[in-house]
């Protein structure tokens, strides 16, 4: 139990399973001098986040004015608050842009975002007790708490205790209330049992109870639209309800499902504001197709705890369509790469066969080594000169004599179309060869720049030395590093 340092108020610890709304209820109570107002503005800097009991808001302020007691934001508001279960349905991205929104600030559109009031099943999550677990409460923590399993839209038995729920509802709003609603068997106008009309009915919603606390217990994202309508058709492929070109057998489906899901939805339509009306046929043209539409949690909740008995059974078969998926999508991406591999090397033939161009030009082109080039040259007969017929003993003769001569590389490479490879490999293997060259360049380059250097004497004797060094095309730096002697005896005749 702590204080907090600037008020009077009693923290108790959030039991496991506690939702958020319940442990603020918990503080109101055990800080008896505040009002509800006070309350949720102490703890949350807003005066009636603290009573919203289904989503989140301000858990960041919330975290600091409790100086961490609670733990971490985002479990609190996967783990203590309906925010979970819903956003195991929601893409990753999506979800953690709401996971962000409602741990900032508040969200009053979060219901919007979350796609509830379009999907048919209402947006009153009306808070929800076992008459069992309220009693073991009492004895464990010396008060009841509001369960968060219990508040999960799709839940409506304990499945601890194997008994339907009881319904509060309350027509005020949570922003216009002022008093918490807390957990109590006692009989009122505004409090009844969830109707549960046999046996056969207990089953069916004790399975859709426990799937429904496996799903909130995922990740965001982890059930998705795409991969739970491939495990729909498995389901239905297994049990005679595809046909031959992978279409659903609609009327074959809805027979199998009809008896466990009617006593879903017989029960949902009898839950006095809370109730929606659900029915299967559209539900499986839904969910079930190709390209499935978003659908609310508990209507794929539902549908997965009439088709399977166990989760385990179910998670084997979802797991396998990820697997399935993985593997098509990577045949995909293969596929694509062939075909890209296809139009590439079309594109080489053309640019060789159509513009003319060299192999090693048509391999620049396309994105690919010269090497690669030359063998789909072969492969498709491609005319091209081979490098190993093209160097001679009498071309190699002739590539030397222009080196020996002076020759800049890149005018032998033009003048002989030899590659730059063969020729440095040339000058390499040849060691005299390689000194007569650059001793002739040497020439050359003297020979150039000399001339260079009295052109610009000749055409500005008015200017000193420091200023003509400085014009375009003088030769001075070159004859400065190579032949200095040269140019100061050069710029002594004319200063
Ligand atoms: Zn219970």
């Amino acid at each position: 139990m702590k204080y907090l340092i600037d008020g009077p108020l009693v923290l108790p610890t959030l039991a496991a399973g506690e939702t958020l709304y319940s442990w603020c209820a918990s503080v109101h109570r055990r800080t008896c001098s505040l009002s509800s107002i006070q309350i949720s503005q102490a703890l949350f800097g807003s005066p009636h986040i603290a009573r919203l009991h289904d989503f989140p808001g301000h858990l960041t302020e919330l975290k600091i004015r409790t100086a961490g007691l609670l733990g971490d934001e985002k479990y609190l508001a996967l783990r203590h608050t309906l925010l979970g279960y819903f956003l195991t349905f929601i893409p990753a991205a999506r979800g953690a842009d709401l996971l962000a929104s409602v741990i900032r600030s508040s969200t009053p559109d979060i219901k919007m975002r979350l796609g509830i009031p379009a999907s048919g099943v209402g947006g009153y999550h009306p808070l929800k007790c076992c008459q069992e677990c309220v009693h073991s409460d009492i004895q464990k923590l010396g008060w009841p708490i509001w369960h968060l399993e219990h508040q999960l839209p799709s839940v409506l038995v304990c499945r601890e205790h194997q008994r339907p729920l009881l319904l509060r509802w309350e027509p005020t709003t949570p922003v216009h209330r002022r008093e918490w609603i807390t957990p109590s068997v006692k009989t009122s106008a505004q409090l009844f049992e969830i109707p549960v009309n046999s046996e056969q009915a207990l089953d069916v919603l004790t399975r859709l109870a426990n799937f429904s606390a496996q799903a909130a217990s995922l990740s965001p994202g982890e059930m998705q639209s795409e991969k739970l309508a491939q495990t729909y058709q498995h389901w239905a492929a297994s049990n005679a309800g595809l046909s031959k070109g992978r279409s659903l057998r609609h009327s074959i489906v809805v027979r199998a499902l009809n008896t466990s899901f009617n006593h879903i939805a017989n029960t949902l339509s009898e839950m006095g504001p809370a109730a929606c009306n659900l029915q299967l046929a559209p539900l499986i043209g839904t969910v079930a197709r190709s390209t499935p539409k978003a659908a609310h949690p508990l209507k794929h909740l539902a549908l997965i705890s009439c088709m399977y008995e166990s989760w385990d059974q179910f998670w084997s078969d979802y797991r396998s369509a990820i697997q399935r998926s993985t593997a098509r999508l990577q045949e995909e991406i293969s596929s694509t790469q062939s075909h890209c591999k296809l139009n590439t090397t079309a594109q080489f033939i053309q640019l060789v066969q159509e513009s003319e161009l060299s192999i090693r030009q048509a391999a620049t082109a396309v994105g690919i080594s010269t090497t690669t080039g030359i063998c789909w040259a072969k492969i498709n007969d491609l005319p091209f000169t081979s490098r190993a017929k093209k160097l001679t003993p009498k071309f190699l003769e002739h590539v030397r004599e222009l080196l020996r001569v002076g020759k800049e590389k890149s005018e032998i490479i033009r003048l002989t179309k030899i590659s730059s490879v063969s020729l440095n490999r040339l000058l390499s293997s040849e060691p005299d060869l390689r000194a007569q060259w650059l001793s002739a360049t040497f020439e050359c380059h003297k020979k150039a720049n000399r001339l260079k250097f009295l052109v610009v004497l000749n055409a500005h004797p008015e200017l000193p030395i420091w200023r003509l060094r400085k014009l375009p095309g003088s030769g001075w730096t070159w004859l400065y590093r190579h032949d200095k002697d040269w140019l100061d005896s050069a710029s002594a005749r004319f200063y």
